[in-house]
């Protein structure tokens, strides 16, 4: 069982302004920012506008408002940005890799023969 949302974590800051990013993409329910520390070059995320802690609570009309922004997102590092293929990652709860616990989906651009910095 997930634990509540807390609007103080950096995702929920960086919504309100009060912490700066790399805004990507930006629409009525989602945003989207480059990750800090990439693990590929355009390494970038995707959240809900709406406080959503992980995929365990989200609601099914901001969930499918992310993964339209992760297609855009996927879509654009494909051809605009040349990537062979394109990562995404999505992690929940402490033990399923989350840290961050405001939802966010990992769009990473893959190059042949280019692996993931660790
Ligand atoms: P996760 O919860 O998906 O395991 O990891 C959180 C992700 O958020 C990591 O990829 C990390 O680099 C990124 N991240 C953590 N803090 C910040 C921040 O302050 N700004 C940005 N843009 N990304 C962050």
């Amino acid at each position: 069982t997930s634990a509540a949302y807390d609007n103080d974590n950096i995702f929920a800051r960086i919504l309100r302004g009060e912490l700066p990013s790399h805004k990507l993409y930006e629409d009525a329910d989602t945003f989207a920012f480059m990750d800090i520390m990439p693990r590929g070059d355009g390494h970038c995320l995707v959240i809900p506008k709406k406080p959503s802690r992980n995929i365990l609570d989200v609601d099914a009309g901001s969930l499918a408002a992310v993964m339209r922004t992760v297609q855009k997102l996927a879509r654009a590092a494909k051809t605009a940005f040349g990537a062979d293929g394109v990562t995404i990652q999505q992690f929940n709860e402490k033990a399923g890799g989350q840290v961050v616990f405001h939802l966010h989906v990992h769009i990473i651009p893959r190059f042949d023969g280019v692996a993931l910095r660790p």
